[in-house]
């Protein structure tokens, strides 16, 4: 009897804790409220939130580790046509678009409308091309087995970033062929560390191939042999995002499109949700009626003296076009004038100010 007692008077204790403790998580929830506090008109006014701006897809192919005056081109550029660049413009691109308030999202959230930045940040999506070596130089392996990477590749510099601006979220895509990053006792290992540290893998085509000359059948294999690849190695961790080589066909139109975009190979069926074009300038807001992820724009990164749409005239142009987030990823915030290019079909809450 007595010990019944003494039970219901702990347990009537139990209680009486369990309830001064969900008042105190109470209280804490209700402080927390009040610091991320709905914006107001005001805020999205002052720091001029556009979530039908435009977007910049940047188009990288090699970083030469080199000084820009060794090379025999304008600026940055490694090449006459400006592919490649120089290990100090591409670190120079990289404090521009942070001084200038572009902060990274992966591309594939970019296509699926999941852009996460602060408010009175934009997003900016960076792409490498052809899987060259100076992408990720991997210069050995350390004593457990990870990958010793150059910090003069473009991983290399990107990582160094991650460590000088952790508000910068690093991460990039790099659209591959056949063989990869071209370091075949590192390929495998190359690509479980760059998905395992924020980096997608998309394709690029087993061969290079420009789409607009072959047929239907190896438009099919040129796609799924690279997916194949990749299934051997990071199964279903790749993006199914192609980048066309030589931004080939040009239009949608073209009868290998739909090859690109469901391709059948070895008895298996890939799909791919959006191709990335060649050139030339930002993109339109993913929640734009003027959106189409199966046909996507990117800037060249390259230098040309503010013309020709290479990065400083692209940058003036998204001065007044940028989109500008309200740091709330559930929410699209634009301004009154823009309504009218708005995607009907949105699924998120649309605040118009
Ligand atoms: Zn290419």
């Amino acid at each position: 009897m007595l010990f019944a007692l003494i039970l219901v008077l702990v347990g009537c204790k139990e209680q009486e804790k369990t309830n001064a403790e969900i008042k105190e998580q109470a209280d804490k929830k209700d402080e927390i409220k009040e610091e991320v506090k709905e914006l107001t008109i005001e805020d999205y006014q002052n720091n001029n939130v556009d979530e039908l701006g435009e977007v910049p897809i940047m188009m990288y192919h090699g970083i030469h580790h080199k000084k820009n005056s060794e090379t025999e081109y304008t600026g940055g550029n490694v090449d006459k046509n400006g592919y490649q660049r120089t290990t100090e413009a591409f670190i120079n691109d990289l404090e521009f678009y942070y001084n200038e308030g572009y902060r990274m999202i992966r591309l594939t959230d970019y296509v699926d409308g999941n852009i996460d930045v602060e408010l009175g940040k934009s997003p900016i999506i960076l792409t490498f091309d052809d899987g060259l070596s100076n992408n990720i130089k991997v210069t050995g392996l350390d004593e457990n087995g990870n990958i010793i990477i150059d910090p003069n590749s473009a991983v290399g510099i990107l990582e160094s970033f991650k460590e000088k601006y952790p508000d910068y979220n690093v991460t990039a895509t790099f659209f591959v062929n056949g063989g990869l990053f071209q370091q075949k006792e590192y390929n495998q290992k190359i690509l479980k560390w760059l998905i395992e540290n924020g980096y997608d893998i998309g394709n690029h085509t087993y061969s290079h191939v420009d789409f607009t000359t072959v047929n239907s059948k190896k438009t099919s294999e040129e796609v799924g042999k690279v997916y194949e690849l990749l299934d051997s190695f990071i199964p279903g961790k790749y993006v199914n995002i192609i980048a066309l080589p030589f931004g080939s066909p040009y239009g949608l139109e073209h009868d290998n499109m739909n090859y690109i975009f469901n391709s059948n190979y070895n008895n298996n069926t890939y799909e791919t949700k959006s191709a990335l074009r060649v050139g030339w300038k930002a993109e339109s807001s993913p929640f734009s009626s003027e959106f189409n992820p199966k046909f996507l724009k990117r800037i060249r990164a390259y230098d040309n003296n503010g013309e020709e749409f290479d990065i400083e005239m692209n940058f003036k142009l998204l001065e007044k076009s940028r989109y500008i987030s309200d740091g709330n990823i559930n929410n699209v915030v634009i301004p009154e004038y823009k309504e009218s290019i708005l995607n009907v079909n949105l699924q998120r809450k649309l605040i118009i100010y």
